[in-house]
């Protein structure tokens, strides 16, 4: 980050009056064969120094840690110069192509392919082109500066319909088919929707919020789902206590809600892409939860960003060490905002944080790597899956849930030492002052991005107490510990309790039922007493407590006989063929649930009923 500051000021330095700003990259995309879901991309390059004209697809995408090589779709790639000749292209890396000879300007004509309507790649067929850039663009190394301008010719009404408009956050151009970007990073940060697209408008605090809809639903549905997403806005404004200057003068929702969505949400700087096979009518409130999600890192990672990812570097994946804040407090947000926007009732609330106490109390993997550490697993875990066998089901929890189960950690305790007074609304509002509100010198950049350290000032300012925000971040993030979820959930009335008391556990070990017994289908969980027994994923119970097995029923239903702390024999085949006899020794179930404690049978103190409805009410003024 320093270097691209330096870089910024030094040009700043040397820009005389009536600076010459170099040619914009122009990009032209048409549609000969939509039904076949590829597209034809020409870029023109001007204005070119000498030497070799790097050109590259990106490997990863911004919100995206792992590596997708989106080259693999490009295709009948040609360069030609200003009089049509063709030059000459080299390879030097599976990303990228090189035009070596070349003069002031060059072409690039190239076709590529894509069929997956998601956040992260390019969905091309006669309904529509969903365009996640990366996926989808050439660009120049070096050339980063530039400006772009990118225009599209509509497909061929016969076999697309007609009606055919774009949504995106890219500033618009001459005709509503022309867009201008300000730079490479801006152009790669902004999906666009080109297709019949029903568009919905509003205002909250004088900024304006777009809703583009690509969706199979009434206009009727739209219309009524636009007054909870508003909600969603006013209450996550709320949070911060304003909303970012969102550089087109707009925030644009883009949602393909269609049979052949994939489920995703992304977020982007002034957009977010939300795609699904539910519609409004079925899915409502979970289609609403990506709306909350999403919009909420207009804030959360899109303005308050961890310095390791910033800038975005297209050639790699981008490792970070604060995931459990970018994601993890997102994922806290997200149904927290639903329930005090009065779209979810306490019930949902209580599953939802029943999800995020069970993960970092009973997941195994807590014990092995950090918070911070699990963040690092991104580039490993936020892509395809291996061909290897991993052990991840023991040592990796998701950033998700872990880091949404550290935000509520957080929020819960900053709340009862402070007797109300000091929430995490009020970190993230501290956040956002330091790191986010600065903005960047050049749009689409962060100037102000932040660390692990940073984002402990923070907690120590808010909290007014430097000893207290260290040792939150060495217990709960840099290491290993889960806070005491039951003595902070019930200042709000809710009780943690074990959801099966008194049952007797083996561990959730994953049974196929065969001939010759019941096969663990997956790894064993590491701190159960079928792990500690020894026994493995392809290791078939043939016999519990004297008893014969051959499915994972009757293997429980002679563990349910039991009674925790006895002691069982079980007899099992290993992968070799050889017959073991193991002694196990049953647990109690150890998961949790939570409920409120009038739904128990109790009743919610005073105290109690303020605190929850200080955490959980409305914030909207
Ligand atoms: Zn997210």
């Amino acid at each position: 980050m320093k270097r691209s500051i330096l870089i910024a000021l030094a040009l700043i330095a040397l820009a005389p009056p009536g600076f010459h700003a170099a040619a914009p990259v122009s990009y032209r995309v048409s549609l000969p064969e939509p039904q076949h879901h590829w597209m034809q991309v020409e870029v023109s390059f001007t204005e070119l120094a000498d030497g070799p004209l790097e050109l590259r697809m990106s490997r990863s995408s911004p919100g995206r840690y792992a590596i997708h090589d989106f080259a693999k779709n490009v295709y009948d790639v040609h360069a030609t110069g200003p009089d049509g000749r063709e030059l000459t292209i080299t390879r030097q890396d599976p990303s990228g192509w090189t035009v070596g000879e070349h003069g002031a300007s060059v072409t690039v004509r190239y076709k590529i392919y894509g069929d997956r309507v998601d956040g992260t790649y390019l969905a091309v067929d006669a309904t529509h082109v969903h365009m996640n850039m990366p996926a989808a663009i050439m660009w120049a190394r070096g050339l980063d500066d530039r400006a772009a301008t990118i225009s599209f010719l509509p497909p061929d009404a016969a076999v697309a319909g007609r009606g055919w408009t774009i949504a995106t956050q890219l500033h618009p151009g001459s005709t509503p088919l022309d867009f201008t970007a300000p730079n490479l990073q801006y152009l790669i940060d902004s999906p666009l929707e080109f297709g019949p697209v029903a568009v919905r408008q509003f205002s909250v605090d004088r900024h304006t919020f777009r809703f583009a809809a690509h969706h199979t639903g009434t206009d009727d549905e739209l219309n009524r789902y636009m007054k909870d997403v508003e909600r969603i806005v006013r209450e996550e404004g709320a949070v911060y206590g304003e909303f970012p200057s969102y550089e087109p003068g707009a925030y644009t929702f883009l949602a393909d809600y269609l049979p052949y969505s994939d489920e995703d949400g992304m977020e982007h700087r002034n957009s977010t892409v939300m795609t699904s096979s539910s519609t409004i009518r079925s899915d409502r409130t979970r289609l609403l939860e990506t709306v909350a999600h999403e919009f909420f890192h207009c804030w959360n990672v899109e303005r308050i960003r961890p310095r390791d990812l910033e800038p975005f570097d297209l050639d790699r994946e981008n490792m970070s060490d604060e995931l459990w804040l970018a994601e993890g407090f997102t994922q806290y947000y997200g149904p927290l905002v639903l329930q005090r926007a009065g779209l979810v009732d306490l019930d949902s609330t209580r599953q939802t944080l029943t999800t995020l106490v069970e993960t970092i109390v009973n997941s195994p993997g807590r014990t092995v790597r950090s918070a911070v550490e699990m963040s690092r697993m991104a580039p490993f875990t936020d892509g395809g899956r291996p061909i290897d066998r991993t052990n991840w089901s023991n040592t990796v929890i998701s950033y998700y849930p872990m880091g949404g189960a550290i935000a509520l950690a957080l929020d819960l305790t900053l709340r009862e030492r402070s007797d109300g007074r000091i929430t995490l609304d009020d970190f993230m509002r501290a956040m956002w002052r330091t790191h986010g509100k600065p903005g960047g010198s050049r749009e689409g950049y962060v100037d102000r991005p932040y660390t692990m350290s940073d984002a402990e000032a923070r907690l120590a300012e808010v909290s007014g107490d430097r000893a207290f925000a260290r040792d939150f971040f060495s217990r709960y993030i840099q290491g290993r510990e889960a806070a005491d979820y039951t003595r902070l959930l019930r200042n709000a009335g809710l009780l943690v309790r074990r959801r099966d008391g008194g049952r007797p556990w083996l561990g959730d070990v994953r049974m196929d039922s065969r001939t010759d017994g019941a096969r663990v289908s997956a790894q064993a969980p590491a701190n159960s007493p079928v792990y500690d027994a020894g026994i493995d994923e392809g290791d078939t119970i043939t016999q519990v407590a004297g008893q014969r097995t051959s499915s994972a029923e009757e293997v429980n239903t002679a563990i349910n006989r039991r009674r925790p702390g006895d002691r069982i024999s079980i007899t099992y085949v290993d992968r070799a063929g050889v017959t073991k006899t193991a002694s196990v020794t049953l647990v109690e179930n150890p998961h949790v649930e939570i409920v409120a404690v009038e739904a128990a049978g109790g009743s919610l103190t005073p105290a109690q009923r303020t605190f929850r409805e200080h955490w959980l009410g409305s914030q909207v003024r």
